[in-house]
């Protein structure tokens, strides 16, 4: 695939019961230093989305954290990240990850990583952007996500060639094979097919 230069994480604000978690995103975080690959994520010190940070600055990476002015404290807004945009709307945020990532991983998380990552989707369903959305699923967190998909698609809700706009890989590992060898296929994939 093009170069990545910039991966857009999506994970939990909240600290994990399981460890698994918490392991995968410090790897994660490390594999992105090796790779000098820059940190996009939503700015704040909080659960998940706090610890690959961290890691990514303290292990000299670039990181560029997005958040809104009210959620700053609530959030704990990292002014330690190499750049740090406050922004007014959850709008502006999404608008602004997506357009300074080269392609989007979601990792385990609650409301607000899902709908970060079904929004990213949306729109490449749309045929707005063509980038790569990975969904990493520690012990298989994103398993009923995924038997939720392919009920959608056997329902007649989702078309099956809706399955080409993302991957639910179980690694870390398996998620940056996936990305070195993202080819956008975005055959049939149009708003008004
Ligand atoms: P959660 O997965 O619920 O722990 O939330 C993870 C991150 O998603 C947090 O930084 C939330 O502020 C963020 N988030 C929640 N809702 C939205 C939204 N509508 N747009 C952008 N980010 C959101």
């Amino acid at each position: 695939m093009r170069k990545l230069k910039h991966l857009c994480v999506f994970c939990g604000a909240s600290t994990p019961s399981h460890a698994a978690h918490a392991q995968a995103i410090l790897e994660l975080g490390n594999t992105m230093l090796s790779r000098r690959i820059g940190l996009v994520y939503g700015g704040g010190r909080v659960g998940l989305m706090g610890i690959v940070a961290e890691r990514v600055m303290a292990g000299g990476g670039t990181v560029l954290g997005v958040i809104p002015h009210q959620l700053q404290r609530r959030e704990l807004a990292n002014l330690d990240v190499t750049e740090l945009k406050l922004v007014d709307t959850m709008h502006e945020r999404k608008t602004i990850m997506y357009e300074r990532s080269d392609g989007f991983v979601v990792m385990p998380g609650g409301f607000g990583t899902l709908d970060e990552a079904m929004e990213i989707l949306t729109w490449k369903q749309l045929g707005i952007h063509d980038k790569p959305i990975v969904f990493v699923s520690i012990g298989g967190y994103f398993d009923g996500l995924a038997a939720l998909f392919e009920r959608s698609i056997q329902d007649g809700l989702l078309k099956p060639e809706y399955r080409q706009l993302f991957a639910i890989v179980p690694s870390i590992g398996a998620l940056f094979e996936y990305l070195d060898s993202y080819e956008p296929k975005m055959e049939g994939i149009s708003p008004w097919a």
